[in-house]
């Protein structure tokens, strides 16, 4: 008998949201302009069959995962849009892989144009391939002064055939331009070099979601939106479009209890009552993705009130100081990343009370949340 879904702490994706974020950002990109999910990540926590499967009836027509096994997972879903690895892959039993299950590999390098070129050689077939240029980023790709000498290498190869040539944003989300415009200045200018070697067709695309809500001069053929498909918006000041969040994250109060002024609370004794008050212990913790750093710092939703969270978040437990909701039960659900009523808490709130960025934030909760969709 396997447990209920619900029954401690579950992940819970609205569906809906999912699909009015891809029909926003559908509406927003020109009819020509294609949408790619990226789905990498388990969909960014969001689990990804169902996120997959979802945006591509919404209206995404390319998926981009980050290695080989999360598009075989895709695959072996029966999912049969396009997917893109964003990831490298630098050896014959990669290229089998990826040749098997029909996905499409990035190439940054010849070393790897040939190894695939020579691994497709032996089995005498031919893959779609996606060339990536390093316009500023400093990650993967040719460095985009020898862009068109690394497009023709490619072209002149067998069994390659080149889909795509694109390129990744290092500042999209900034409010400052400067960098994100020089990287699509050295990008014009790699397609320029390409083009005028006489190679023609590929399809270019260099936005993800910042960029991609920017404006349309950085969508070219298609854009590659993670962030905003889960809802979130990739900086403040980017908020072209109507985004729902995706995710919740809730657990369910376990026990409550009165404790006196001067008990301490949880290890290390980081709380100490101030006063006689009502503690509720909630059975999700560290373990289950809710960042330790938090203890102390965050708050939680009951009832549609804010409720303050006290004590060191433990491996699977955390505590909070229900005091103000003197008749709550055991079994009542707390939102801990969610809406309630009037109340929104968001991994943007997490992120900035952490240091750190949304996207983190969706990617750390664990396989222990059971995601269910609603
Ligand atoms: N394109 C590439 C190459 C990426 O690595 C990513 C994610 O990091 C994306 C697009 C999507 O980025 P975002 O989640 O900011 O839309």
């Amino acid at each position: 008998v396997s447990a209920p879904l619900r029954d401690r702490a579950w992940v819970e994706i609205d569906l809906a949201a999912l699909t009015h974020n891809v029909r926003q950002l559908r509406h927003f990109l020109s009819p020509q302009t294609e949408l790619m999910a990226v789905v990498k990540a388990d969909a960014y926590g969001h689990g990804a069959i169902t996120v997959a499967q979802t945006v591509c009836e919404a209206g995404a027509s390319w998926l981009g995962v980050a290695t080989i096994p999360e598009g075989i997972q895709l695959r072996e879903a029966g999912i049969e849009a396009p997917i893109l690895i964003l990831g490298a892959s630098n050896t014959p039993e990669q290229v089998q892989a990826i040749a098997h299950w029909n996905l499409q590999p990035t190439l940054c390098t010849p070393q790897q144009a040939l190894v695939f070129s020579e691994t497709l050689g032996i089995e005498n077939r031919s893959l779609s391939v996606h060339v990536k240029l390093d316009t500023g980023m400093s990650r993967l790709g040719t460095i985009w002064q020898q862009a068109a000498e690394f497009v023709q290498l490619v072209q002149r190869l067998p069994h390659l055939k080149i889909a795509s040539i694109y390129s990744h944003l290092a500042t999209a989300d900034s409010p400052d331009p400067t960098v994100m415009r020089q990287q699509h200045e050295r990008f014009e200018e790699a397609i320029a070099f390409i083009e005028a070697t006489g190679i023609k067709g590929p399809k270019l695309h260099l936005a993800n979601s910042a960029a991609a809500l920017t404006d349309r001069s950085l969508h070219y053929d298609m854009v590659r939106v993670g962030l905003a498909t889960y809802g979130l918006y990739p900086a403040p000041h980017l908020k072209a479009i109507n985004l729902k969040p995706v995710m919740q994250v809730k657990a369910r109060i376990t026990q409550v209890k009165d404790i006196a002024s001067g008990t301490g609370v949880s290890y290390g004794y980081q709380f100490i009552a101030s006063e006689n008050m009502r503690l509720a212990v909630v059975g999700i913790g560290y373990a289950d993705g809710i960042p330790r750093n938090l203890s102390n710092k965050m708050q939680v939703l009951i009832r549609g009130q804010l409720v303050p969270q006290v004590g060191a978040i433990t491996m699977d437990q955390l505590m909070l100081d229900v005091s103000a909701i003197p008749d709550l039960q055991t079994g009542e659900v707390v939102t801990l990343l969610g809406k309630q009523g009037e109340f929104q808490i968001s991994a943007d709130d997490w992120a900035a009370t952490l240091g750190t960025i949304s996207w983190e934030i969706l990617c750390g909760f664990k396989h222990r949340l059971p995601r269910v969709a609603v």
